[in-house]
């Protein structure tokens, strides 16, 4: 079974934490953008060196860059066989264009997409918390706050995208991470989709 999925959230949403179990549940490759660039930023390779103001700043590093990296992650063999679980990506209209041609060359399409509902002062809570914990470099307030209202215009919107094709589960964000697990288990299994 090949199971493709995207979660969407904004900063803070706990988006990072669910994919990670999601994926595990369904025995599926997280394919983070946000962390493809964080470990080439700390390799210093060539692709680091070019984002690193961008992603400081919280700004979005160009489409094509972005676009790139994610259809060659998917195109390897564990993502093409067994699914994924795309975490930061796409994060704006043309970013699902991008990845609607590519998985229609595929003849496949996302069999959900999973919104993390969480208010806007939870997430700056959450994140004011992880800029202590992990020392983020993006973690500024300025960053922070340029970041969510990027969140708000450019990425809020593709959720009418991908619930108008009937794929959106809205899940509320709020509550223990094993209470918000099991929320987006319920919808998943809803869809008929299968855990390993
Ligand atoms: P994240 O961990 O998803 O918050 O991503 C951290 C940073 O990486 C973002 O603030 C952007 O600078 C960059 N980034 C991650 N995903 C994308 C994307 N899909 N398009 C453009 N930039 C991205």
């Amino acid at each position: 079974m090949t199971t493709r999925l995207l979660i969407v959230g904004p900063q803070g949403s706990g988006k990072g934490t669910q994919g990670v179990r999601v994926a595990e549940a369904f025995g599926i490759p997280v394919v983070s953008t946000g962390d493809i660039f964080r470990a080439n930023i700390k390799q210093g390779t060539e692709l680091g060196l070019k984002v690193k103001a961008i992603t400081d700043a919280g700004d979005l590093v160009p489409d094509e860059v972005t676009g790139e990296i994610v259809t060659d992650r998917l195109s390897q063999a564990d993502a093409a066989e067994a699914g994924f679980l795309l975490d930061g990506y796409p994060r704006n209209a043309a970013q699902v264009q991008h990845l609607d041609a590519f998985l229609e060359g595929q003849g496949a399409s996302l069999d959900a997409v999973i919104l993390l509902d969480v208010p806007r002062e939870e997430s700056i809570a959450r994140i004011t918390e992880r800029a202590t914990l992990e020392g983020r470099s993006d973690d500024t307030e300025e960053a922070v706050a340029h970041r969510l209202s990027i969140y708000e215009s450019e990425t809020a919107p593709i959720a009418d995208t991908y619930a108008e094709r009937g794929v959106l589960d809205r899940i509320d964000g709020v509550g223990s991470l094993d209470e918000i697990t099991e929320r987006i288990f319920r919808a998943l299994e809803a869809r008929g989709l299968q855990r390993v």
